[in-house]
């Protein structure tokens, strides 16, 4: 986008890349390896299962549950699961017959990452950054959860700092199963709070 007013076009993306990584790279910052770093972090590590795990376990453990609820981070770590430096706060929404949580980024499209797997497309798009803060519940009943009407949705809208991920009520039917069996059914919409178990 142009906001200078000027008509001046562009160099094309190729050349902007190209430039950036000389500037980066003379700068003593070697992009080869960070994207490659990165990208493994993403495919390997950075993967839904691990919110899915602390979910299950706080389902079986009240008292993990009291910690992952108090200390986010804390419960996390337990775990041998770690955050980027600049997630100092990652704050589990507990839903209820009574509550459900839905995330969003209102600004971009921040998620708990290392935790709950990078954003969909969807998250990142304008329509439902804008749309579920104001109409939630007809968001959520467009993305196939109708919640009832007695139900009270809290959005929260998440910042560089602080990331969310919800917590959502263990399925009926699910007694005595191991936490293993109980983390298979936990899925990235829900801990995003677009959909239910
Ligand atoms: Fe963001």
């Amino acid at each position: 986008m142009n906001t200078s007013g000027s008509t001046k076009s562009l160099a094309p993306i190729r050349s902007r890349v190209d430039a950036v990584q000389t500037v980066l790279e003379r700068n003593g910052l070697d992009t080869d390896s960070f994207i490659d770093t990165f990208n493994d972090l993403a495919v390997e590590q950075w993967l839904p299962r691990n919110g899915a795990r602390l979910i299950a376990r706080a389902w079986v453990n009240e008292e993990f549950k009291e910690l992952l609820l108090q200390d986010g981070i804390a419960a996390a770590k337990s775990m041998g699961f770690n955050f980027p430096a600049h997630h100092r706060y990652f704050v589990v929404l507990e839903n209820s017959e009574k509550v459900h949580n839905v995330i969003c980024c209102t600004l971009c499209s921040c998620t708990a990452f290392s935790i709950i797997g990078l954003p969909p497309d969807w998250y990142k798009d304008l329509e439902y950054r804008a749309r579920v803060v104001r109409e939630s519940r007809t968001v959520l009943q467009e993305m196939g959860l109708d919640l009832p009407k007695e139900t009270e949705i809290k959005v929260w809208d998440t910042t560089t700092d602080t990331r969310y991920m919800v917590m959502p009520q263990r399925p009926p039917n699910t007694m005595g199963w191991s936490e293993e069996k109980l983390s298979n059914l936990v899925t990235k919409e829900a801990m995003i709070g677009v959909a239910v178990l």
